[in-house]
């Protein structure tokens, strides 16, 4: 069959150079904290985990831009793979999205405790003593469909609860399902259910759409005003959408990988789509049929640009 996939998006926003904030004031670089004096919870906003997803270094450079300062506890803003980030490459924008490896599959003590070595290792360990201290995060991704946004949380309670707390965007996706390596999200302090910290994962939409940026800019503020960061009042001049529908959480309950170099969706979903029959065939994978296994079942994050051995797609279902 003839393969079916988006075509090339342009890059519809501009992105900020981040380098003024590579100093920082934790003694990690690109690593801000901002102490109201006063006590509270210690509140992360986190981007470029991804080298070239753009969205989040432009919220956070709003943050500093607009000199947005915590009015109890702590707040933390920071840029993860900057290195990926600064070498971001608008002629060929889907190659920076790491150095040597996924920075968002390494949160696990026997890699981070490890004498391996890569940019994102490092980077890595730089970190974690930011993460250690953080009681909610915010992480700030993009997609590579023009998927509406929706937010990932790993299933906990805790953190299902601090996404309807946020309440944006409309779909907020939870599940232990995932594929090899753990997210940030999944590092363990937030996934210690004897604790009440939280991380969130945000996926605002494509790359380089502008409703991505938009999406970025909405979440990040109802977010720091969901974690009594600051009042509605200072959020509500920067917010796009107004008047979001009520959050809806969707479970996930399984994930696809790629078995084969030659994994095609039959038709070019983007994500949330719901498919109302079980049995319905979604996609190849090379000779077998994948098909959806319960009836209203929703696509999560349909990936078309993948290669054997990656995740294509979960599926989820309203709870
Ligand atoms: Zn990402």
């Amino acid at each position: 069959m003839p393969p079916i996939s988006p075509s090339e998006y342009p890059i519809e926003f501009a992105w900020p150079d981040i380098t003024p904030y590579a100093e920082g004031n934790t003694g990690v670089p690109y690593v801000h904290t901002f102490d109201s004096g006063k006590p509270g919870r210690h509140v992360m906003v986190n981007a470029v985990t991804h080298g070239n997803e753009l969205c989040g270094a432009v919220a956070v450079d709003l943050l500093f831009k607009l000199r947005i300062r915590p009015k109890q506890g702590k707040l933390t803003l920071g840029f993860a793979n900057y290195e990926a980030y600064n070498n971001f490459d608008p002629a060929n924008p889907w190659v920076t999205r790491q150095i040597d490896e996924n920075f968002n599959r390494l949160w696990v003590e026997h890699r981070l405790d490890s004498a391996e070595d890569s940019v994102e290792l490092r980077r890595a360990r730089q970190m974690r003593p930011i993460f250690d201290q953080v009681d909610d995060l915010l992480d700030i991704h993009s997609m590579s469909t023009t998927s509406p946004p929706l937010t990932l949380f790993w299933g906990n309670q805790k953190e299902q609860e601090a996404y309807l707390r946020t309440g944006y965007p409309t779909y907020g996706v939870g599940g232990p399902v995932h594929d090899a390596g753990k997210r940030i999200i999944e590092y363990t302090p937030f996934n210690d259910t004897s604790n009440d910290k939280t991380a969130q994962l945000v996926e605002c939409g494509q790359h380089w759409a502008d409703y991505t940026r938009k999406a970025a800019i909405d979440t990040t503020f109802r977010f720091l005003v969901a974690m009594g960061v600051i009042d509605q009042a200072e959020a509500d001049p920067h917010l796009y959408e107004r008047n979001p529908p009520a959050p809806t959480v969707l479970e996930v309950t399984d994930g696809i990988m790629a078995k084969t170099d030659k994994f095609q969706f039959v038709q070019p979903f983007i994500g949330l789509e719901t498919i109302a029959d079980v049995g319905t065939v979604i996609a190849f994978d090379d000779e077998e049929a994948i098909t959806t296994p319960y009836d209203n079942c929703v696509l999560v994050m349909p990936n078309h640009r993948s290669s054997k051995g990656q995740r294509v797609l979960r599926l989820a279902r309203p709870v």
